[in-house]
């Protein structure tokens, strides 16, 4: 889960890493009395969940309460790279002389930590990457030992930074550390780490990524969720235990097993091109188990997408036979009606493996008038393409 900049500054000042104050507003009025309380100068930076803000328009030095509701009004409601502002926030400014660049990053590829600084902050680093590899020192970090004094030291030397500020990145770097580990971070990223005239040095501005599967001992990080960004049906889903994937095209898909689900993402785009091309809709794994129960969980979120013209439920039967996923999908149909959610859209299924035959003659059976079988993969996804296009 990636946080905003505030909610990154926030960790900051929880562990100690220097940031200025700042307050975050969603409605320009109240830049007036923020900026009041925070000293009558401020930096208004837009809060969106993506970097080169600052080239784009959405941070904006005010030097007073008026123009810092001028500049509020400004970057309310901009459109960032495809993310729209709706919080900013306010903070005190500083004065800035070098602009320096830290993380710390879980490096998949080298099975460990490392830490990444550079004098030359400010501007993306993958920019500096690309232009100047040499300017970004990358230090691995042992998960066992962790940032030690040694290994600040170790990593401020290796990015060159002035000798004078040592002693103090070597405190920010420990800290930093401390955000990442105690918050169960993937990624802490100060840039700018700033240095003032006076040879301060402060974290202006922050990027946190926390870890998801450590969610259950960080009770704490429900909180910083954007809520209101969720889509509803994922959210739903999440609720009951599912994996679903809101996409924008107009074919439902339940499957079990990220693998097929993915392969079925393929063809059903594939066949699309020979309809209208029409394409997934959303996607849903029900996993190995598809009790009558996930399965009508699973129906009614996709079929609560607005978008679904007509689902492909797409099961290979394994521990969990395709008669039981078959009963599942009665009963599912069953279950939504009585609570007043009949299925209004056709549903493709297409079921192979244990149990196969039948699983389809349950279905064949049931003789529901909205569920049609198709023995293939291929098939199946070919007519829920035609159906998804007809309607
Ligand atoms: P980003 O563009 O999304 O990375 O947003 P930043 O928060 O990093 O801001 C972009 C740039 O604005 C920084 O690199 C600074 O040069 C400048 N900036 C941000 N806050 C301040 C501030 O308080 N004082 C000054 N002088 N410059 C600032
Ligand atoms: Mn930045």
């Amino acid at each position: 889960m990636d946080l905003f900049e505030y909610q990154a500054r926030d960790l900051f000042a929880k562990h100690g890493v220097p940031v200025l104050s700042g307050e975050v507003i969603d409605t320009p009025e109240a830049a007036r009395e923020v900026t009041e309380r925070l000293g009558g100068r401020v930096v208004v930076k837009a809060q969106v969940k993506t970097g080169g803000r600052g080239k784009a328009g959405g941070v904006k030095l005010a030097d007073s309460p008026d123009d810092a509701v001028e500049k509020a009004t400004a970057i309310l409601g901009m459109e960032i790279k495809g993310h729209t502002v709706h919080k900013v926030m306010l903070a005190q400014t500083a004065d800035i002389a070098e602009e320096y660049y830290v993380s710390f990053l879980l490096d998949r590829a080298n099975r460990t930590f490392l830490a990444m600084a550079s004098v030359e902050g400010g501007m993306e680093i993958e920019e500096v990457a690309a232009t100047k590899p040499e300017a970004l020192a990358k230090v691995p970090v042992d998960a066992n030992e962790g940032v030690t004094d040694a290994k600040a030291r170790e990593i401020v030397e290796a990015a060159k930074f002035p000798a004078e500020l040592h002693d103090q990145l070597v405190e920010i770097l420990k800290s930093l550390w401390t955000v990442f580990i105690k918050e169960d971070a993937l990624l802490v990223e100060v840039n700018p780490l700033a240095k003032t005239p006076e040879g301060k040095v402060l974290a202006i501005d922050g990027k946190v990524s926390l870890d998801a599967n450590a969610a259950f001992r960080q009770p704490e990080h429900d909180a910083l969720e954007d809520k209101a960004a969720a889509n509803p049906l994922e959210a739903a889903a999440k609720a009951k235990g599912l994996n679903y994937v809101k996409l924008d095209g107009e074919v439902g898909i339940i499957g079990n097993g990220a693998g097929l689900v993915m392969s079925t993402l393929d063809v059903v785009a594939y066949a699309g091109e020979k309809h209208g091309n029409v394409k997934p809709a959303n996607f849903l794994d029900i996993g190995g188990g598809a009790s009558a129960e996930v399965m009508a969980n699973g129906l009614e979120i996709i079929l609560g997408d607005p978008d679904v013209r007509a689902v492909f439920v797409n099961v290979f039967g394994g521990i969990t036979a395709c008669d039981a996923v078959a009963n599942g999908i009665v009963q599912a149909l069953e279950l939504l009606k009585s609570k007043g959610e009949d299925v209004t859209k056709p549903l493709v299924v297409r079921l192979d493996g244990n149990n196969a035959e039948l699983g389809r003659k349950i279905l064949t059976d049931a003789n529901h008038p909205l569920v049609e079988q198709v023995d293939t993969m291929d098939g199946a996804a070919e007519r829920a393409a035609e159906l998804a296009a007809a309607k």
